[in-house]
């Protein structure tokens, strides 16, 4: 059985104070969670959150990382940097950064490559836009994204990563993948997954779905068998909420 993993994305939300706070508020509201819970912060509110967490049963994570170890890359951060923080997951390739500053499928898998070597594990996410699935062509993108980010990924690499299917067009927008629509298209991620890794592995790795996810589509969403958890934005930012969808 695969355990779900519901992880919020903070985004550029929160500073140390509210971070303090709202992960107060919500270690109670999680504890009894069936899934992994996880909360990417942003990267000045890591040592507050993991202080925070401490004890409980939610992981630290952030939303990028730097390809190289170390040298002249003015606001970036590295894989050893987020490890020495204890951080467990990072979020590489998510559709802001693919949008407004310039991420492509070659850094998403530059960066993949580096957080795995530091121990860390990836939340991979793929997306049309409204652009490319209006044009038909969502299955052809998810497909390259995933195949060009698990470049050169071993088999036992990809154990530490977790694909999310976040269509760009419901990111932060309040329109949702319908369930089935999600799920169509998870199926097609895991038939990329299958022909790099096998059906074992295709059949293992975690997929979510991530787009407007709250507590009142949460368990439609994850009642797909194809759905193996949720990246959450908005929804993520209050306690009430979030716990609600881990709770799902
Ligand atoms: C996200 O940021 O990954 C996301 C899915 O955002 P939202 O839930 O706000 O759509």
């Amino acid at each position: 059985m695969k355990r779900p993993i519901i992880a919020g994305n903070w985004k550029m939300n929160n500073t140390k104070e509210q971070t303090k706070r709202l992960i107060e508020e919500l270690k109670p509201l999680v504890k009894d969670a069936a899934c992994e819970v996880v909360v990417c912060v942003p990267f000045t509110s890591l040592e507050t959150a993991r202080k925070a967490a401490r004890g409980s049963n939610i992981q630290l994570g952030a939303q990028n990382v730097h390809w190289a170890e170390k040298g002249a890359f003015t606001g970036e951060i590295s894989a050893a940097m987020l490890a020495e923080l204890k951080v467990k997951y990072v979020i590489v390739g998510h559709s802001e950064r693919r949008q407004y500053f310039g991420e492509t499928d070659q850094t998403v898998n530059l960066r993949t490559k580096a957080a795995l070597k530091a121990g860390l594990k990836v939340i991979l996410c793929v997306g049309e836009t409204l652009e490319e699935r209006e044009a038909g062509k969502t299955n052809e993108v998810v497909t390259r994204q995933t195949i060009e980010g698990l470049k050169d990924i071993s088999r036992q690499e990809i154990k530490s990563i977790v694909i999310a299917y976040e269509p760009v067009w419901a990111i932060g927008t309040g329109r949702t993948a319908t369930a089935e629509d999600a799920n169509e298209t998870i199926k097609v991620i895991r038939k990329a997954v299958r022909k790099l890794y096998g059906r074992a592995t295709a059949s293992s790795i975690r997929i979510q779905y991530g787009g407007s996810m709250n507590a009142k589509n949460a368990s439609e969403l994850m009642a797909m068998p194809q759905i193996d958890g949720g990246l959450i934005g908005g929804a993520s930012l209050k306690a009430e909420d979030f716990a609600k969808v881990v709770n799902f």
